[in-house]
């Protein structure tokens, strides 16, 4: 994503009561800052928030909290609440790569990834959302039922993304390399802002879901 610098966008956000401000204190908490025992999905890479905020609003029974790493863009999404307050959604500005210091084990029940970053350069592999060491960190966040679900219309990422599911231990749920003109994945899709975008240019969108695989002892516990 291309940043430009919005002015008082970081004090903007440590001000504001829709972005959790000290994260770490709320591990294994979450459910206290919604009051209430409703599952919790998270967006890694929310951008501008529209899916996610989308995603509050069809599901009010579901919390929401979206992270982003830049204020600039973060700021977006903020000023979208600000017209229009979602109670089950709250925003985080932070570096994914410090999820399992905000999140407790088995604290999320899914997890999404949009779009995300490509870092085509093999030497930045490990900063790729779906690359195995944050799988390693996904799987420990999750719960025992819980999946993730990745959209992006980039074909080296996607492809890379697949690879790393067996080294990682994660298994493949459903897939499809062509979202827009699968029916089934279809029901229930909210778009993104960038899924609009490269939609509207004919690019394929690929979709996988995939859920962590667990030992007997594992899933039982
Ligand atoms: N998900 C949105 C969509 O589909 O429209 C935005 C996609 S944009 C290409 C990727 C976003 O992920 C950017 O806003 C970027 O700042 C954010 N991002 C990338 N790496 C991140 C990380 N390690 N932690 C948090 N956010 C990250």
């Amino acid at each position: 994503m291309r940043l430009r610098n919005v002015a008082g966008s970081r004090e903007a956000i440590a001000q504001s009561r829709f972005v959790v401000q000290n994260p770490k204190e709320r591990k294994n908490k979450w459910r206290e800052l919604f009051g209430n025992s409703n599952p919790l999905q998270i967006e890694i890479g929310m951008g501008k928030g529209r899916f996610i905020m989308d995603m509050a609003r069809l599901h009010p029974e579901i919390n929401y909290i979206g992270i982003e790493k830049f204020s600039s863009v973060l700021i977006r999404g903020i000023q979208k609440m600000e017209k229009e307050e979602l109670p089950n959604l709250y925003f985080i500005r932070m570096d994914a790569e410090e999820l399992t210091d905000v999140f407790g084990e088995g604290e999320v029940n899914k997890i999404y990834l949009n779009f995300s970053d490509p870092w085509p350069k093999d030497r930045h592999a490990k900063r790729r959302l779906p690359s195995r060491e944050f799988l390693n960190r996904y799987r420990t966040i999750l719960t025992k039922e819980g999946n993730l679900e990745f959209k992006t219309d980039n074909q080296d990422l996607f492809a890379f993304a697949l690879e790393e599911l067996e080294p990682a231990g994660w298994q493949l749920d459903k897939i499809t390399h062509d979202l827009h003109h699968d029916t089934k994945m279809m029901e229930e899709n909210v778009m993104t802002e960038y899924e609009e975008r490269f939609s509207s240019m004919g690019n394929p969108i690929c979709k996988y879901i995939i859920s962590a695989i667990r030992s007997g002892t594992e899933k039982n516990s």
